[in-house]
């Protein structure tokens, strides 16, 4: 299935509500002069997360706000997925934060989960954070896009910048923690090139299919 390209200038929706989300799309996005608006700055209600995957959730946001908006919009359903712990919390990767939500609370649960199934060395820790985006149209139609990192859990959690898990996770082939990089180096995307974040890459499918060079 293939969407109309995007360039500058055109409105895409972000169906979001997530304020750390909004800002690495609007960091990717910034340079292709798209006109971005988030559901949660229009007052769209947040849809209820039904699916049992990304792609089922990433799909159920981008109809929503294409749907309310009659525009473009595109999702992000993501989250963390850890082996020793057979995926979990995967889709439910928000709801261990509670509600409100605490990510240091979500962290230490993850960590407690990781004792008490015996995985202590690093290999045992390993883990991915996961992006499907979902680009829909008003009229039904749809496309995907998927990211994925793999890397480590480590504890303590270490740095402030980012995001929801960032302190507790280290990207394979680095030394610090996604909370300890700037954005940059998070995304480390530029047209060409994969990118570092489960995010950026998902973006690099999206802007490899749909933003006009
Ligand atoms: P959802 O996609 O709205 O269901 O939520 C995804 C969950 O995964 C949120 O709790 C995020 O904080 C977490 N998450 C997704 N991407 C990242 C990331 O890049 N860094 C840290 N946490 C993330």
């Amino acid at each position: 299935m293939s969407l109309p390209r995007l360039r500058a200038g055109d409105k895409l929706v972000l169906a979001t509500h997530n304020a750390g989300k909004l800002t690495e799309f609007r960091e990717l996005f910034e340079p292709f002069g798209l006109q971005i608006v988030s559901a949660g700055e229009l007052g769209l209600p947040e849809p209820e997360e039904t699916g049992t995957s990304f792609a089922e959730n990433a799909r159920l946001k981008a109809h929503a706000a294409a749907r309310a908006t009659g525009q473009l919009a595109l999702s992000d359903d993501s989250g963390l997925c850890v082996d020793a712990l057979n995926g979990d919390p995967g889709v439910y990767t928000a709801d261990w934060a509670g509600v409100p939500r605490d990510f240091g609370h979500a962290m230490q649960r993850v960590q407690d989960a990781l004792q008490a199934a015996g995985a202590t060395t690093p290999q045992q820790r390993s883990a991915s954070f996961n992006a499907t985006m979902c680009l829909a149209h008003p009229d039904g139609r749809d496309v995907l896009y998927v990211g994925k990192v793999e890397g480590q859990l480590i504890w303590p959690p270490r740095g402030s910048i980012g995001h929801g898990y960032d302190p507790m996770f280290m990207p394979d082939g680095h030394t610090i923690t996604f909370g300890e990089m700037p954005a940059e180096t998070k995304h480390s995307w530029a047209p060409g090139q994969q990118g570092l974040s489960h995010r950026a890459r998902a973006f690099n499918q999206f802007f490899e299919a749909q933003i006009e060079k």
